[in-house]
């Protein structure tokens, strides 16, 4: 049975992202979906935010200390977004539970997706190694996190 993969909406051109925007089109990726192995999903929009919305960002940019209540998440205006990034992040588990899946491509530096590096909760442009919720919640439950610059290590790791 062919691999499954998780995979920001955004990544597929979808135009979800907070500014109202996609992050490209990646032909390896639509060449997944096109062999039906790509699950998509946008978890901020599927936690119930609209598109677009505010840039939010991680106070302290560790995703896993959201999920353990020790960090928030606030957007550009103030207001406290956590629960619905928490609300996606479920959402996304979930689904990978549901679907067997156990590798994940998601977008870089999001604080729901992305895997390495996530801005500091200062809007000033910083980045920092950390990771958004969503991908530290999947990476507790062992799934493989990539992002759209790792596509060929995702794609060697799902032909192993
Ligand atoms: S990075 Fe993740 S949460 Fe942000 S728009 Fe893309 S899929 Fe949605």
């Amino acid at each position: 049975m062919i691999a499954k993969v998780l995979v920001s909406r955004c990544l597929l051109g979808d135009r979800v992202r907070y500014d109202g925007q996609a992050s490209g089109h990646w032909d390896l990726l639509l060449a997944w979906q096109a062999q039906g192995r790509v699950v998509a999903l946008c978890p901020e929009v599927t936690g119930g935010l609209p598109t677009p919305r505010p840039p939010a960002e991680i106070v302290g940019g560790q995703g896993r200390r959201v999920l353990t209540g020790e960090a928030r998440i606030i957007a550009s205006t103030g207001s406290d977004v956590t629960d619905p990034f928490l609300a996606g992040a479920r959402a996304a588990l979930a689904l990978v539970q549901a679907e067997g899946i156990g590798v994940a491509v998601l977008k870089a530096n999001s604080p729901s997706c992305g895997n390495e590096q996530a801005y500091d909760g200062t809007f000033t442009g910083t980045r920092i190694a950390g990771e958004g919720v969503t991908a530290a919640l999947l990476k507790q439950a062992g799934v493989r996190v990539f992002n759209e610059t790792q596509l060929a290590e995702a794609q060697a790791y799902l032909d192993l």
